[in-house]
C-alpha cells in the first residue's frame, strides 16, 4: 500500500449510499490487515486527510460517504478467527458479513441472535451503528451479543474492551468515529431448527397495530409491522402483522435437513417462472402514488380476506432477510433514489405522532411507499436511537420535483419526533440537521462525545459526510483537507 506519498488519483472512486441519493468521491482502500489500517491513520495524521471505514455499504444515507478523504473498505478483513461449536461463540474479523456468518455457524445449530433486514451488512458496519432486529425488545441490539472486542484508535492505541468497559459503550454505535473495531467475539444464539413459527394477520388502524405489537414483544421472539401509509380516514395505519419463534428442542422431526443451507438459499425465481433479478424493473410503473395506493390496498384486501390468520414454518433467513428477496429492490424507486426515514417514539406518545406524520404526508401528496413498526427496549450504548417505544421506518421516493416539499415535510416530522421525547437513527437518515442532533441526543453525551473524540482521535482524521452534516467538523479541517486535494491535483 502506497501511503507515503499524496494520495493517488487511480484510488478516486466515486462512492453512493444504500438509496442512490448520495454520491461523494473519495480514495477508496481496501486493507486486509489492521496493520494497514495503522499506516492509513499515521498517512491522515501526517497529511491532514480524513478517513470513513465502510462495510458493505449499506447504510441509508451517508455514514458510509467521505467527499475528499480516505474510505477504508473493511471487507478484505473477513476471517472467522475462532469457532467453538459447543458453546456458540465466535471470534472474527469485522469484514465478515452477516451473510457469511449465519452460513458458517447455522450447520451447528446456532444464529446470529439479532440480525438486520438483509444479510448483506458486515459486522463492522452492524457494530458501528449498533444496528437492531425484529426482536430488539426482546434481545436488545447487536452489540448486546459482543463478549469482547479489539480495536485500532487514530491515536495509535490498540484496545481490548468488554462490556465491564466504558469504552466498549462508545465504540460500538458511535459510526466509527472514535476508532475502528477489528475483531469481535459473539456469542450466538442455539436454535433447534432452521425453520420459525409465523403467524400473519391484518389489522384494521393503527391503534390495532401498535396494541398488537405490544402484545407480540411479550409473547414471541420477533414481531414486525408493514403498515399501509397510504390509507386514510378510519383505515389509517392498516397493515399486517408478523410473528415469529423459534421451536423448542423435538418441535422439528428433522433439524438436520432445516438447518442445512440449502433449505434457506432464497429462490432465484417468483412462482419459479419471474427470474428475481428482472422484479425490480417490473416494480418501477409502480412506484409512484397510484400504483402503491393499488399495491397496498390489494395486498391488504388479500391477506385480510384469503385466510387470514396464516400460521407457517418459515426459515429463518426468509423471515429475517424479506427485502433480500428482490435483489436490488431499491432501484425501482428510480434515478433520484430513496431516503428512509426511521424514528423512534416513546410508547405513550407513538400513537398520536406516527398518526400525524401518516396524515401529513397524505396531505401533501408524499405518502412512503413502505412503512415499518418495530418495538424497541433502551440501550446504554453513547448514540443509542432506541427508546422504549416504538420505531416507524418510512421509505419515500426521491425526484427532482419533490425534494424541496420532502425536505420540508421531513423537517416537519422531526418537530413532531422531537416534541414526543422520540429520537433518529444514523444509518437510516441523511437529512437531520445539527439542531436537531442536539435535541435528540442531548448536550451532555454530545459532551462525552466531543471528550472521547479528542481522547481516541485527537488529530480529528476520522470524519464522515454524515459526521460533518450532523456534528460539524472542525473548520481547520476542512482546510487541511482542501489543502491536500489541493496537492493531490497539482
Ligand atoms: C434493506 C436494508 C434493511 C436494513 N434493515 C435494518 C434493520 O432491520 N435494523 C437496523 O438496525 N439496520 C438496518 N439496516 C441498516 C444497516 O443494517 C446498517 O446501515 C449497517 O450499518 C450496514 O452495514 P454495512 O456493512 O453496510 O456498513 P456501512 O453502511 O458501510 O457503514 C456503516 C457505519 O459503520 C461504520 N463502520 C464500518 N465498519 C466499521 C468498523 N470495523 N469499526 C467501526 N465502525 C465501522 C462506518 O464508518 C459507517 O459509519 C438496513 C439496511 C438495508 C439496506
Amino acid at each position: 500500500m502506497t501511503t507515503n506519498g499524496y494520495l493517488p488519483l487511480e484510488r478516486l472512486s466515486k462512492l453512493e449510499n444504500f438509496g442512490h441519493s448520495l454520491a461523494s468521491a473519495a480514495y477508496l482502500y481496501r486493507p486486509t490487515h489492521p496493520e494497514q489500517v495503522a499506516e492509513l491513520f499515521a498517512f491522515a495524521r501526517r497529511h491532514g486527510v480524513s478517513i470513513t471505514f465502510r462495510g458493505s455499504g449499506r447504510s441509508y444515507g451517508d455514514a458510509a460517504l467521505n467527499a475528499g478523504g480516505i474510505v477504508v473498505d473493511i471487507r478484505r478483513m473477513n476471517r472467522i478467527l475462532d469457532w467453538n461449536p459447543e458453546s456458540g461463540i465466535i471470534t472474527l474479523e469485522t469484514g465478515v458479513t452477516i451473510e457469511q456468518l449465519w452460513k458458517y455457524v447455522l450447520e451447528d445449530g446456532w444464529w446470529p441472535p439479532v440480525v438486520p433486514g438483509t444479510m448483506f451488512p458486515t459486522i463492522g458496519g452492524c457494530l458501528g451503528a449498533n444496528i437492531h432486529g425484529k426482536n430488539n425488545w426482546q434481545r436488545g441490539t447487536f452489540g448486546e451479543q459482543v463478549l469482547e472486542f479489539r480495536a485500532l484508535l487514530p491515536n495509535g492505541q490498540e484496545i481490548t474492551c468488554t462490556p465491564d468497559d466504558e469504552m466498549f459503550y462508545a465504540l460500538i454505535s458511535t459510526f466509527g468515529l472514535l476508532g475502528m473495531i477489528t475483531s469481535v467475539t459473539l456469542q450466538m444464539k442455539k436454535v433447534y431448527s432452521g425453520d420459525l413459527r409465523v403467524h400473519a394477520w391484518t389489522e384494521p388502524d393503527l391503534s390495532a397495530m401498535l396494541a398488537a405489537t405490544e402484545r407480540g414483544k411479550d409473547q414471541n421472539d420477533y414481531v414486525v409491522g408493514w403498515l399501509d401509509c397510504t390509507a386514510n380516514g378510519a383505515r389509517l395505519g392498516r397493515g399486517q402483522m408478523h410473528t415469529a419463534d423459534y421451536l423448542a428442542p423435538g418441535e422439528d422431526p428433522a433439524p438436520a435437513q432445516s438447518l442445512r443451507l440449502d433449505h434457506q438459499v432464497l429462490p432465484d425465481t417468483f412462482f419459479g417462472l419471474v427470474p428475481k433479478s428482472i422484479l425490480y424493473r417490473l416494480m418501477q410503473p409502480f412506484m409512484n402514488n397510484p400504483g402503491v395506493w393499488l399495491t397496498n390496498s390489494l395486498k391488504y384486501l388479500a391477506n385480510s380476506t384469503l385466510g387470514n390468520h396464516k400460521r407457517y414454518l418459515q426459515s429463518h433467513v426468509a423471515f429475517n432477510f424479506l427485502l433480500d428477496y428482490v435483489p436490488n429492490w431499491e432501484r425501482a424507486y428510480g434515478k433520484g433514489g430513496l431516503i428512509q426515514y426511521q424514528c423512534f417514539v416513546p410508547k405513550e406518545r407513538a400513537h398520536d405522532a406516527f398518526a400525524e406524520i401518516i396524515r401529513r404526508g397524505l396531505k401533501r401528496g408524499l405518502p412512503s411507499y413502505l412503512g415499518v413498526l418495530k418495538r424497541h427496549r433502551p440501550d446504554r450504548f453513547l448514540f443509542t436511537h432506541a427508546v422504549d417505544g416504538f420505531s416507524f421506518a418510512q421509505d419515500y421516493r426521491l425526484t427532482p420535483g419533490n425534494r424541496g416539499p420532502l425536505r420540508q415535510l421531513l423537517s416537519e416530522f422531526d418537530q413532531i419526533v422531537l416534541e414526543a421525547g422520540g429520537k433518529f437513527y444514523f444509518a437510516k437518515d441523511s437529512t437531520l440537521n445539527p439542531g436537531t442532533v442536539r435535541a435528540f441526543m442531548g448536550e451532555e453525551r454530545l459532551q462525552k462525545f466531543r471528550a472521547l473524540k479528542a481522547q481516541c482521535d485527537p488529530d480529528h482524521i476520522l470524519q464522515s459526510d454524515l459526521y460533518r452534516r450532523v456534528m460539524g467538523a472542525d473548520q481547520h479541517i476542512a482546510d487541511r483537507k482542501s489543502e491536500a486535494r489541493n496537492q493531490v491535483t497539482q
